[in-house]
């Protein structure tokens, strides 16, 4: 076995953020490495993924994954290449995916070890397009939204990991119209010129309501929400009947220090008969199998495009958390180790 190295930097959170988080809330700090005990692999992290999810987790409030705890790593998905093994199937050389990133070397039981192979994709797409992200975009549209041929799909955070796959699936299964939101004039060329929505629009332009409108004349029958607040409000209003909308995420309000208002015309819900329903990755891991089938396969014929945006060090790694928050990725935000 060549020589383990002797220390690795991992981000520590410091302190609970108030609103939105600062340097000040995080350390990158030198820890030594040791060699991995029975069942266990050395890691040495190539990329570690960056999420939405991971601001709540700096809350400490009880949730559906436990809170980042102060002055310990922080974790999250990441792969990496087995540099020692302790545990029976896993050779040095073999790359995996785990669950903790945020640093450069990571102490992995094998049990929480996935093998992953590099000759098939890019290992960073591991953590996006054919890993959680994908996962989310696949189980929100077809599960829990029910989508069928011919719905129209609105889908916000339209140009980032989620909501790009959301948009080009229910393209590539028959919808009737594809409308997208994002936060910027070239996510939204993007949108229609690489991914092939049908319309797009800049909320920042204006209001969400009106632009929604115009885009759906006909209305939607399909929202999946990465957003919240006016967002929701607004697909509220453009649904039609037995309209369902997949709840994923509210970003707009992650680092909001005061409880946002809820839509204000929620009383559509009854008369429309809508069906609001949110969506957790962990509960559809039987997809999994499904999924990569399908998304390997629109991959290979050229049909599902996807994008990263790749923040190189490890020094990096919280700035790169924050401009995922200010949406400075288009597609899915990585943080890459290998230089
Ligand atoms: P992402 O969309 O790649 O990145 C976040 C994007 O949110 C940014 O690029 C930014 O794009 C947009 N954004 C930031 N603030 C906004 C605001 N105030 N209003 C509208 N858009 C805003 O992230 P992702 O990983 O794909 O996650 C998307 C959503 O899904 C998040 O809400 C996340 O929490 C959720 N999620 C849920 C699950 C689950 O199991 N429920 C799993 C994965 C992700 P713009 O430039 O367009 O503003």
């Amino acid at each position: 076995m060549s020589a383990l190295p002797e220390s690795s930097r991992e981000w520590h959170l410091v302190a609970r953020p108030h609103g939105w988080p600062k340097p000040e809330d995080v350390a990158l700090r030198e820890v030594p490495v040791a060699a991995p005990g029975e069942g266990h692999l050395l890691v040495r992290n190539l990329h570690f993924s960056v999420d939405p999810y991971m601001r709540g987790r700096m809350n400490d409030v009880k949730s559906y994954v436990p809170p980042f705890q102060l002055d310990k790593p922080m974790d999250g998905g990441a792969v990496g290449e087995v540099i020692a093994s302790e545990a029976e199937g896993f050779e040095v050389g073999d790359h995996v995916l785990h669950g903790l990133g945020w640093r450069e070397y990571a102490d992995v039981p094998a049990k929480h070890a996935t093998k992953v192979d590099a000759s098939l994709a890019p290992l960073s797409a591991y953590l996006g397009v054919l890993g959680m992200t994908g996962l989310t975009a696949y189980a929100g549209l077809f599960e829990v939204a029910s989508f069928k041929e011919g719905d129209a799909v609105f889908v916000s955070g339209a140009a980032g990991a989620v909501g790009s796959q959301v948009g080009q699936m229910a393209r590539i299964k028959g919808a009737s119209r594809v409308i997208g939101s994002a936060g910027s004039d070239e996510k939204v060329k993007l949108l229609v010129e690489e991914y092939g929505f049908d319309t797009a629009f800049n909320y920042k332009n204006g209001s969400v309501h009106e632009q929604l409108k115009a885009a759906a004349p006909d209305g939607i029958d399909v929202y999946f929400d990465n957003v919240g607040g006016d967002h929701l409000e607004a697909a509220i209003s453009s649904f039609n009947v037995h309209g369902r909308a997949t709840i994923c995420g509210m970003i707009a309000v992650y680092n909001d220090t005061e409880p946002a208002p809820g839509p204000r015309n929620m009383a559509m819900v009854i008369g429309k008969r809508l069906r609001l329903q949110g969506v957790l990755v962990s509960d559809h891991a039987a997809l999994q199998p499904q999924f990569v089938q399908d998304v390997a396969g629109w991959l290979r014929s050229g049909e599902l495009k996807y994008d990263e945006t790749v923040v190189e060090g490890i020094e990096n790694g919280f700035d790169a958390f924050l401009g995922l928050l200010r949406g400075e990725n288009t597609g899915k935000m990585i943080v890459s180790l290998t230089r």
